[in-house]
């Protein structure tokens, strides 16, 4: 079953579309990565379907709901940044339990939660640290936290692992995938970063300047590239 939908999707900054026209199905409970080059409109693309950048034109479905004129807070979606956007003033509990407030969770209901989900990322020691007392790392898993906590049916994360050393970004993506199977939700990944793409996501779509150069699970877009673009980016044998 399809979780989230693009028909014809694009998207115009001045006058100019970087985003041509995007037909995509992102199968429920999948782990699909959009990799492409910088500057080909992954972010875009993914900030459109968290409802961060209006759609110039086409349609966007959630759950079989056209969301292009929903907030993104309706929308069921929790999106994780790369500078990991924390509150530096705020412990690590009010930054995870933040999204939680005006949601009607009473207190007690709000810590539950985010002692759960804590333990999960393995925050729970550090919960009353500020975030200029965390490693990178620990930065990372509270704004991954910090969307977990809302339960979202999708997951939004760009580049999320792009400011971690190498070692800490492969024990980082292990975390994800294994958490991806452990939540069985819909995670929708943004890299410009083939190994990382082709490692994780279940789903590979190659971008370039706007447009889709092709959709395929990892080892047929290695093994069996549609074009030359996706050949060169993937790193297949001729
Ligand atoms: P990627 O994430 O693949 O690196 P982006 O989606 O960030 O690419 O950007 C795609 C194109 O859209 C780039 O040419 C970028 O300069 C342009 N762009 C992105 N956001 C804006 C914006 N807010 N205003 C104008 N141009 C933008
Ligand atoms: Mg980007």
């Amino acid at each position: 079953m399809a979780k989230v939908v693009l028909k014809q999707v694009t998207k115009e900054f001045n006058g100019q579309q970087v985003v041509k026209g995007l037909d995509l199905v992102i199968p429920d409970g999948s782990f699909t990565v959009l990799v492409g080059p910088s500057g080909c409109g992954k972010s875009t693309t993914l900030r459109m379907i968290a409802g961060l950048e209006q759609a110039t034109g086409g349609e966007i479905l959630i759950g079989e709901q056209p969301v292009n004129d929903l907030p993104p807070g309706k929308r069921d979606v929790a999106m994780v940044f790369q500078n990991y956007a924390l509150y530096p003033t705020m412990s690590v509990y009010d930054n995870i339990s933040y999204g939680l407030r005006n949601r009607g969770y009473s207190k007690k209901e709000c810590q539950v939660l985010v002692e759960e989900i804590a333990e999960v990322v393995g925050l729970a020691p550090y919960l009353k640290r500020k975030p200029s007392q965390l490693s990178g790392g620990q930065r990372q898993r509270v704004a991954l936290a910090r969307a977990m906590v809302k339960k979202p049916q999708v997951f939004l994360m760009d580049e999320p692992l792009s400011n971690l050393d190498a070692k800490l970004r492969n024990q980082m993506r292990v975390e994800l995938t294994s958490l991806h199977k452990q939540l069985g939700s819909t995670f929708i990944y943004v890299t410009h970063d083939q190994v990382e793409a082709m490692t994780m996501g279940d789903q590979i779509v190659v971008m370039n300047e706007g447009q889709i150069m092709q959709v395929a699970a990892p080892m047929d877009l290695y093994q069996e590239p549609d074009n030359l673009f996706v050949a060169q980016f993937i790193g297949s044998p001729a």
